[in-house]
């Protein structure tokens, strides 16, 4: 386990703690002390576990990390298309279209006409609405997606 001091930055190893004791006064005539452990370099003793992005690997503290992926794998797909469809594979969602278009196609057919138009459109399509909707969730199936090759 490692952790980064929120303080100076420092990262360490789990046991690399500076560990200390600091007088609270007396308790019955026995002196009172309290065990204190912080980081090594500043000692603050706010620091936090940190873990490896699921995707690049880079270290990152958990507050960072979005289903266990980093900010810059997910924003890195944000106008990846193909991706994002493959992260989105198993959703499906409801929407209201004229009448007699809804009879004439089937859902399945809408779809690839959309992809068709898509198709053209391509790098200007950002996914980030859909992204933003649910960022953890997102970042989990990305890297589902990403380490499944
Ligand atoms: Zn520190
Ligand atoms: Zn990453």
């Amino acid at each position: 386990m490692k952790y980064r001091c929120y303080a100076c930055g420092h990262v360490f190893e789990d046991g690399e703690q500076a560990r200390w004791s600091e007088s609270r006064g007396e308790f019955w005539g026995a002196p009172c002390t309290e065990e204190m452990s912080g980081c090594p370099v500043c000692r603050s003793e706010y620091y936090g576990e940190i873990t490896k992005c699921a995707i690049c690997g880079e270290e990152h503290s958990e507050d960072e990390l979005n289903g266990g992926v980093c900010d810059e794998c997910i924003n890195a797909r944000r106008k990846d298309f193909t991706m994002c469809y493959r992260v989105s594979m198993m959703q499906s969602e409801k929407i209201y279209i004229n009448s007699l278009l809804a009879s004439l196609f089937e859902p399945c057919d809408i779809e690839q006409i959309l992809k068709e138009y898509i198709r053209d459109r391509w790098k200007d399509v950002d996914c980030s609405p859909f992204i933003d909707e649910d960022k953890s969730w997102f970042g989990e199936r990305l890297a589902e997606e990403v380490n499944r090759r």
